[in-house]
């Protein structure tokens, strides 16, 4: 099966930051043969997609996600973090893995239509009643048609151990690490096209013990798979982390073996211009997470700074409690601004916000081989935005106007060379049913 693509304009977000004003993809199977600028080649029996009026851009890569929690969108409007969890987790801890699928179905779905074929969902609840956890997410991923990242989440640390979740909703540290385990033989991949992977995600330094985190540290080592977890967030982390550790979020981090190249971080806001430094020699990537950070005002990350530090910085929604919107397109806009606020108008390009959303994230998740940029032998998961409908045409550059202008429709997007969505719509799932389901699960948790 050959389909090309043809009249398109191509940002590739390649090391060399290739782009053509008119070119072509040819994609073979689930892998991109040949792309370049001009008319396409002719290939006999090849399925050709016009691309005119078009920006073909990889496909993005979400790198911090909590899915479940699109189905407790739009709650605790003006809490802080720390709040926003306590008034939370007794919801969450009502969760089945009924709610969990169509909560993790409505994520992929709108990610899927904000160009996002890569999807990192840190999931940490796992209620003792609450049904197979891990396999209503990965199930939820094969029907929208995304890859997933399963980070395996966990919290030990309950209210009686000094730690901010209610007991009722934590793990035992050793069962923790051993269904960790389980999932992680169960469900990742280690191959280039893996459509799902499995990382250890040890919560937080205020919901996980430090014998959790030393111990999904050893065995995300032992067993090659990466390691993921919340740090710096809010100040009242950075407080806490002081008062009890007498260090840093980050020197706390190093302390416990969770920094290196095999590991990134969501959020790092709240950050030492030491840290910036200590993250960058570490090879640890970032997940920026604009949106959520905005939605529950605990600052903005320092992003220019780790991007000229040379840290990997990824773009992540975050969980739809904090970012009712959940599409990962509107973070490259909001990750612009923000940063701008803070560094002025030569802090972040649309150029750079693109990579974050691209190239950035496959090299937080380890996937920098297969996905992340268009070139030929990687895997054909890309985006193809109109450009050419009333809010775009005109635009003088057309990676302005996908970053800096409004959302733009997705004309196509394909995840190893199949479509997922097509004119804007999906083609696996009937959106409507979605939101019917998540409607359901939304009133199952909060009317019981
Ligand atoms: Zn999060």
């Amino acid at each position: 099966m050959t389909l090309v693509i043809t009249g398109a304009a191509l940002a590739t977000v390649d090391d060399a930051g290739t782009e053509h004003a008119s070119g072509y993809v040819v994609v073979e199977g689930d892998r991109i043969a040949d792309l370049g600028a001009g008319p396409a080649p002719d290939i006999a029996g090849a399925s050709i997609v016009d691309g005119s009026g078009c920006l073909v851009t990889p496909g993005m890569v979400n790198t911090h996600h909590h899915l479940y929690q699109w189905a407790t969108r739009g709650m605790s409007q003006t809490c802080t973090l720390f709040e926003w969890l306590v008034e939370l987790y007794p919801i969450w801890g009502r969760l089945d893995a009924d709610v969990t699928h169509a909560a993790a179905s409505g994520g992929l779905a709108r990610l899927a239509l904000t160009g996002c074929t890569t999807v990192a969902d840190h999931h940490y609840v796992f209620p003792a009643d609450g049904g197979d956890q891990a396999a209503a997410v990965v199930s939820a991923a094969g029907r929208i048609g995304t890859r997933l990242h399963l980070v395996r989440g966990s919290m030990d640390r309950g209210e009686s151990g000094g730690g901010l979740p209610p007991d009722n909703i934590v793990e035992d540290t050793d069962a923790a690490l051993a269904a960790t385990e389980e999932a992680i033989a169960k469900y990742h991949d280690p191959a280039g096209n893996a459509r799902v992977r499995v990382a250890v995600g040890p919560c937080s330094p205020f919901s996980v013990t430090e014998r959790l985190m030393i111990g999904a540290a050893e065995l995300a080592r032992r067993v090659d798979v990466r390691m993921h977890t919340h740090l710096a967030e809010t100040t009242d982390e950075d407080e806490q982390c002081r008062r009890e550790f007498g260090c840093t979020p980050v020197e706390y981090a190093e302390r416990l073996g969770w920094l290196g190249d095999d590991v990134w971080l969501a959020h790092a806001v709240h950050l030492t211009p030491d840290a910036v430094g200590t993250i960058a020699a570490s090879g640890t990537g970032t997940a920026h997470c604009p949106t959520s950070n905005a939605r529950i005002g605990v600052g903005v990350a320092p992003v220019a700074d780790l991007l000229a530090a040379g840290v990997p910085v990824g773009l992540g929604v975050d969980g739809a409690a904090s970012n009712e919107s959940g599409g990962l397109a509107e973070e490259m806009h909001q990750a612009l601004l923000f940063a701008r606020q803070r560094g002025g108008p030569t802090s972040l390009s649309p150029r750079q916000a693109l990579w974050m959303a691209t190239a950035g994230g496959a090299r937080c998740l380890g996937r920098s081989d297969d996905l992340g940029s268009l070139a030929v032998g990687k895997l054909a998961d890309l985006a193809m935005w109109r450009l050419d409908g009333l809010t775009h045409a005109g635009i003088d550059d057309p990676v302005a106007a996908l970053v800096l202008g409004a959302p733009a429709p997705l004309e196509l997007l394909l995840v190893g060379g199949e479509p997922v969505v097509r004119a804007n719509q999906l083609t696996t799932v009937d959106d409507r049913v979605l939101a019917r389901e998540l409607a359901a699960a939304h009133r199952k948790l909060v009317d019981r």
